[in-house]
């Protein structure tokens, strides 16, 4: 079986190359020639010695995961639909913006955190993707999508940023993350900054502070609530690191990392998370907390027993926070006609989940509300 040269970054790379009796500059060499330039063949590798090339035939591939579809949005979100084996595909958005290209990128096939509203939570877990898997999305997107722009785009590098916001908690998935992110950052591979590759939890707080210490990207947390209560219900990994820990874990991460502030994502719920009471508890949560707040508005799938918030609420919501300086900013809609919208990332992985229908979160959440004499 030929080693799959996209699961190593620079080290990995290097230390593979010795133990085939290589010197480190051939690795720096190779990862030039597979993360710069897009190539995948190594008889294509010409300033590279013929003797290594007929090795590296031999012993080693550039694998990506296979491309099941490529689709384009009106707006130009365009949504890739990666083979990950056993049935299971994961995607990959790119979204074009006046300023930048932006690739929501998968770290899991399913995801084990059940997140209420989440269409990949309802999924259950798969697996975690390989370091070849994760980065291999942005490989083949870097290639597929200089394919089809090259034309009116050449010289310009489409893919400015990257989040990994797509399927799956990158945090639980670190070992294979770590390499991921290295290359993303590499001056042999893609070149891109920390501050233009973000990283979005839900709260795996040791997993934050590892993060701090491998590999400080950009930070994101999913928050979702204003306080425990809910939160555990929509984002069950709260029981576990509740909102208190989160915000210390978020004060230790800002001393590393190259943004001076945590951005908050907030899915808007209808009458759940998404009250006037709420913004304001919310305001007391983060006060202490640098971050930006994005709001998005949530994108219904099938039987997810939650419906958006309507655009009065946002607009309210997201008014009492501005008013109280927090930099507020509301999620565009992007392409909903591929379904590629935030947390519409349902692919076609094989569902593993207990759940069937959205009875078992919805009920919790209605029981919560009267006990606390709350009317929806
Ligand atoms: S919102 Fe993120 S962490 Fe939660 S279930 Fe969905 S993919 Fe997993």
């Amino acid at each position: 079986m030929p080693v799959n040269l996209l699961d190593f970054d620079a080290e990995g790379l290097t230390a593979w190359f010795a133990q085939q009796g290589e010197k480190p500059f051939r690795a720096k060499q190779v990862l030039r020639w597979v993360h710069q330039a897009g190539e995948g063949d190594f008889t294509r590798m010409t300033d590279i010695a013929k003797s290594l090339r007929e090795k590296l035939l031999l012993t080693a591939a550039v694998s990506p995961a296979p491309t099941l579809s490529d689709r384009l949005s009106d707006d130009g979100t365009r949504k890739f639909l990666f083979d990950v084996g056993n049935g299971n595909a994961v995607e990959t958005v790119f979204i074009p913006e006046n300023d930048r290209g932006t690739l929501c990128v998968s770290s899991q096939a399913g995801c084990a955190l059940e997140c209420a509203f989440c269409s990949t939570g309802r999924q259950g877990f798969n697996r975690n993707l390989t370091t070849a898997e994760i980065i291999g999305q942005l490989w083949q997107a870097n290639r597929l999508l200089g394919q089809s722009l090259a034309a009116d785009k050449r010289g310009e590098r489409i893919i400015s940023n990257v989040v990994m916001m797509g399927m799956g908690e990158p945090l639980t998935n670190f070992d294979n993350l770590i390499p991921a992110l290295r290359l993303m950052l590499d001056d042999h591979a893609y070149g891109l900054s920390r501050r233009r590759v973000t990283v979005s939890t839900a709260g795996i707080v040791p997993a934050m502070d590892r993060l701090a210490d491998a590999c400080p990207v950009a930070l994101a947390v999913s928050l979702h609530a204003p306080n425990d209560a809910l939160r555990d219900q929509l984002v069950p990994i709260n029981r576990k690191y509740p909102l208190a820990d989160l915000m210390a874990a978020c004060q230790r991460y800002l001393k590393v990392a190259p943004r001076d502030f945590i951005t908050f994502e907030y899915v808007m719920l209808d009458g759940i998370n998404d009250r006037e009471a709420d913004a304001r508890e919310l305001l007391r949560l983060v006060r202490d907390v640098p971050c930006k707040l994005n709001l998005i508005p949530f994108n219904p799938f099938p039987n997810s027993g939650f419906k958006r918030s309507p655009r009065e609420n946002v607009r309210r919501f997201a008014e009492i926070l501005i008013e109280a300086g927090i930099v507020t900013t509301t999620r565009k809609t992007r392409g909903d006609d591929i379904d590629a919208a935030c947390g519409q990332l349902a692919g076609q992985v094989l569902d593993r989940s207990r759940r069937t229908t959205a009875e078992k979160v919805v009920i919790p959440l209605k029981s919560m509300f009267q006990q606390a004499g709350v009317t929806q």
